[in-house]
């Protein structure tokens, strides 16, 4: 009897389990993957997008040319998974049964509550937002004078909100736009989970840029022309774009697994409380002892990696392997400049912890590229080498 294996999602967790699975699954296997793009996102280059949708071609590949021909694709939007009944829920179709499930649907801009946040500012996630910060932040700019310029503000300073204020000062630079950028952080540093010295790199470069940093004062209420702090005074803007944070995706909510704000609790093997259910990448919470593993491209497609070859074991009854999340440094972009910081090269870290230049820049075009190579080729991925 024919075993059916079902992948959901086309990020990095989806598409890095279905090029392993094609190699790992034997020919007893049906491999079928959903998911609501028929193309994968480059998602940590989408904020190249802001500064020039024309890149939106380069870091979009669709799964057609991903996935070999003995994949079923199925073009739909996840709405619910039944674990007792082991089937998909589809918007449009009809439901999809499967024997061994990868849920890898990523995650949604956490609101924490505060007042208008869902609403009002514009969050990036996919190829739609990317597009739509780009056309409002053009509209503004368009209307704006030197004397009184656009007032753009990102909330959040992680690995998205920094990027997305350095593609934006690029814009601006560019097209000599009449735009104020800022960057609001809540806590008192930028690039919370790094440590001093990346946020010293960091902020030097954002600052070079004229991007203004606003930190130490958490964002209470958003409305459609304002921003209102703990203690500042409220900051009026013409563009909001919200990064805070990541929380699961709505569609998770009444599946009847362990989760944390609509995160799978998986073990370090990526299996959930259910034998047949694993999950990979943002929509997870992964054991790694004490923390979780990061919401990151990085750890998504590591990840993806074990959890297909896991999926291979347990239908042939073989033990599971542990994944171990391997950090291999932090790669940011802010324009065109770059910092990068405890980074490895062939498995050896780089002489020096934090550096910028083009040693940086090079290192995060190359990471994107090695990404684009391992899930279709490498002349795709030299061809979008400019966009990175
Ligand atoms: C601007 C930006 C910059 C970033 N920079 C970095 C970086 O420099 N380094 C780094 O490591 N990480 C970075 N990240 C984080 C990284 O992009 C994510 O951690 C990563 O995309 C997670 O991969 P994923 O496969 O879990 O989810 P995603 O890449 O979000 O993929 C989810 C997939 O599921 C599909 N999907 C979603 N919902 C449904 C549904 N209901 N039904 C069917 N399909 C669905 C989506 O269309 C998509 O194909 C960045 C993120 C952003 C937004």
């Amino acid at each position: 009897m024919t075993t059916r294996v079902v992948v959901l999602g086309a990020g990095y967790a989806g598409a890095g389990a279905v090029t392993k699975l094609e190699e790992e699954l034997g020919p007893e296997t049906e491999l079928v993957w959903v998911s609501e793009t028929d193309y994968h996102l480059v998602l940590h280059e989408s904020h190249r997008i802001i500064r020039d949708p024309a890149v939106e071609d380069k870091i979009s590949i669709p799964v057609e040319d991903i996935k070999s021909r003995g994949t079923r694709f199925v073009h739909d939007e996840v709405v619910d998974v039944d674990t007792d009944d082991r089937t998909v829920e589809l918007a449009d179709g009809d439901d999809v049964d499967y024997d061994y499930l990868l849920v890898g649907i990523g995650s949604e801009t956490a609101t924490y509550g505060i007042d208008g946040m869902g609403e009002h500012p514009h969050t990036l996630k996919n190829l739609d937002d990317a597009l739509g910060i780009h056309e409002d932040v053009k509209t503004a700019a368009r209307d704006a004078t030197r004397e009184n310029p656009a007032k753009v503000v990102v909330g959040g300073a992680g690995l998205s909100g920094i990027q997305t204020a350095g593609e934006l000062a690029e814009f601006r630079d560019r097209h000599n736009a009449p735009i104020d950028v800022v960057l609001v952080e809540a806590l008192p540093e930028i690039f919370p989970p790094g440590d001093s010295e990346i946020q010293g790199a960091l902020r030097h470069q954002i600052e070079n840029r004229d991007i203004e940093i606003l930190t130490d004062d958490p964002i209470v209420a958003a409305t459609e022309d304002e921003i209102e702090f703990d203690e500042r005074e409220a900051l009026s803007y013409d563009v909001f774009v919200w990064t805070g944070g990541v929380t699961g995706p709505s569609e998770l909510a009444d599946v009847d697994l362990d989760a944390e704000h609509n995160r799978l609790q998986a073990s370090s093997n990526l299996q959930t409380e259910d034998e047949r259910v694993f999950a990979v990448g943002d929509c997870s919470l992964v054991d790694q002892g004490d923390e979780p593993a990061p919401p990151t491209a990085q750890a998504a497609w590591q990840a993806a990696d074990v959890a297909a070859e896991n999926i291979a074991r347990a239908i042939d009854d073989r033990p599971l392997r542990a994944w171990t999340y391997d950090d291999q440094g932090t790669l940011v972009s802010i324009g065109e400049a770059a910092i990068a910081h405890d980074v490895e090269v062939s498995g050896f870290s780089a002489p020096v912890r934090t550096f910028n230049g083009t040693p940086a820049k090079m290192l995060k075009k190359s990471a994107a590229a090695r990404w684009i190579a391992k899930i279709t080729s490498w002349s795709r991925a030299m061809k979008a080498w400019d966009a990175l």
